[in-house]
């Protein structure tokens, strides 16, 4: 699938990750639509792309919400061809540092928060968005559409302190073979995609120290992940047809659990 003249649907695409991919893909000529509940920036990005870019306040775990984004989306841009999930919250992570029983267990009403949001939400959100890509006339290989979903290595090297948000990338992870054999027939493709440590606001909230020697942890570059390397990732996997149903580590080499 290409990028020029597609319609776009990125959660979380206000911040972090998302916005880096919202910006390459207007940068390659498609339309975005931008769901996540940070209003303001929203905002601020769809004045920054007026006619290109449409923002949606909507919560990823309500299915009202993102099915009502997903019909202005095709009222505005005239269909959906990639969705992008994005959104996504790390509760354990906000509070590394202050040292204030950091690694205790999650209290219930966390974890299913946490789950709600990053694996309830994405579910969701490939449900309502593959309705909206089957009515898609297929393109010359038979393409409908494509999902492609954050996961983490969290997934596979979870941290002390991030059961919840490792339990829900998991879900991510597993969730990512059997719906893209589902959607096959539909012409729609599943891929996901799990980051190591990239610089974003969900990093950004750790001192300046952890992060340079978090980056220093990474065998090759060495430093944090760019935003934009994510974004790259994501336009190679929407041009490649042979992509479905992989799970991709983008992480330098970092194996959490191997230091
Ligand atoms: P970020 O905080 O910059 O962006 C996440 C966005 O999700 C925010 O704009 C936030 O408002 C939005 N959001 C949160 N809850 C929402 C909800 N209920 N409905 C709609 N939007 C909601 O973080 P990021 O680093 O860009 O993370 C993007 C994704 O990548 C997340 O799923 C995260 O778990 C994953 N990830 C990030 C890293 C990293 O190192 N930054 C590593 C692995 C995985």
């Amino acid at each position: 699938m290409q990028l020029q003249n597609a319609t776009a649907l990125i959660t979380g695409g206000a911040s972090g990750l998302g916005e880096a991919t919202a910006r390459l893909f207007i940068q390659e000529g498609a339309k975005v639509a931008i769901l996540d509940v940070n209003q303001e920036a929203g905002e601020k990005l769809e004045a920054e792309f007026s006619g290109q870019l449409k923002f949606f306040k909507t919560d990823v775990s309500s299915e009202q919400d993102v099915q009502q984004a997903v019909e202005k989306t095709i009222e505005i841009f005239g269909a959906l061809h990639i969705t992008v999930n994005c959104a996504g919250i790390a509760p354990a992570r906000k509070i590394i540092g202050k040292n204030d029983g950091v690694y205790g267990p999650h209290s219930l009403a966390i974890f299913e928060k946490t789950i709600r949001i990053n694996l309830t939400g994405t579910f969701n959100v490939m449900r309502l968005t593959a309705f909206a890509m089957e009515k898609n006339e297929p393109n010359e290989n038979g393409e409908r559409g494509i999902i492609i979903n954050t996961a983490s290595i969290a997934a596979y090297d979870g941290q002390m302190g991030q059961v919840a948000y490792a339990a829900s990338k998991g879900g991510i992870v597993s969730m990512t073979l059997p719906v893209a054999r589902d959607l096959a027939k539909s012409g729609i493709r599943v891929m996901a995609i799990a980051p190591g440590l990239f610089e974003t606001p969900l990093l950004l909230g750790l001192p300046e120290e952890a992060r340079i020697s978090l980056g220093q942890q990474i065998p090759f570059p060495s430093r944090l992940g760019r935003p934009s390397e994510y974004a790259l990732l994501v336009k190679s996997i929407v041009e490649n047809p042979m992509l479905n149903g992989e799970v991709i580590r983008l992480d330098g080499a970092i194996r959490m659990n191997a230091r």
